[in-house]
């Protein structure tokens, strides 16, 4: 797949709004500041491309990318966004929960971490979700270029011990140095050739 075709389409705010011709998309998922963003763009080479996820008023919205005919990159709202009034979080997770739930052409999902941060609530929350629903996992460690080898070693056991006996992968990757972005691209190819 060439994912520096990536072209933005559109920021859902409810689910009759994404795509209707979708067959396959793949979501990424995070805490804010996980490195979400960072990683889209690196993998797409389009520095700019997430940045209609930062933009104020889309935060909160489920962005679209398109990578071939009738298959999606989805970038979902960054959980635990601090500015965000308590009214707004319930309309998030309820946008995410219906999404997740209920969106059809969904083949799998990355779930972005910091390398340093494994695992937080909200990530224990997709985790459990994905092993629930079936769904295949991806984890992305990022920011991996924070840590030394045996750092890195170790969180990636640590993550591994928690997805046992899913349909789940996990791998380090850091925007900063581009490292990883093969083995993320790989993963996503074999979810939309399936
Ligand atoms: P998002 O909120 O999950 O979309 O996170 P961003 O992609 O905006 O990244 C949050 C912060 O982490 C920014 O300051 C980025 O520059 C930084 N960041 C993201 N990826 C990396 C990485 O691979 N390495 C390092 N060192 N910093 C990163």
């Amino acid at each position: 797949m060439n994912y520096q075709s990536a072209e933005f389409i559109i920021s859902a705010a409810k689910l009759k709004d994404c795509p209707a011709d979708s067959v396959c998309e793949v979501a990424f998922a995070g805490r804010s500041n996980a490195g979400k963003s960072s990683a889209i763009n690196t993998l797409t080479r389009q520095g700019q491309l997430a940045r209609t996820s930062k933009t104020p008023g889309r935060t909160q919205l489920i962005n679209f990318f398109q990578i071939a005919e009738q298959q999606y990159l989805v970038d979902l709202p960054g959980y635990g966004y601090a500015k965000v009034p308590m009214k707004m979080k319930n309309n998030w997770q309820i946008h995410l929960e219906q999404y997740l739930n209920v969106r059809e052409p969904l083949a799998g999902l990355v779930l972005v971490t910091d390398i340093r941060h494994v695992f937080k609530e909200f990530d224990q929350m997709m985790i459990e979700w994905a092993r629930a629903n079936e769904l295949p996992l991806h984890i992305l460690l990022t920011k991996s270029d924070k840590l030394k080898r045996g750092g890195i070693n170790d969180a990636l056991s640590k993550a591994r011990r928690q997805v046992e006996g899913m349909d789940a992968s996990v791998q380090a990757f850091s925007s900063l140095k581009r490292q990883g972005v093969d083995v993320l691209a790989n993963k996503l190819d074999s979810w939309f050739v399936a």
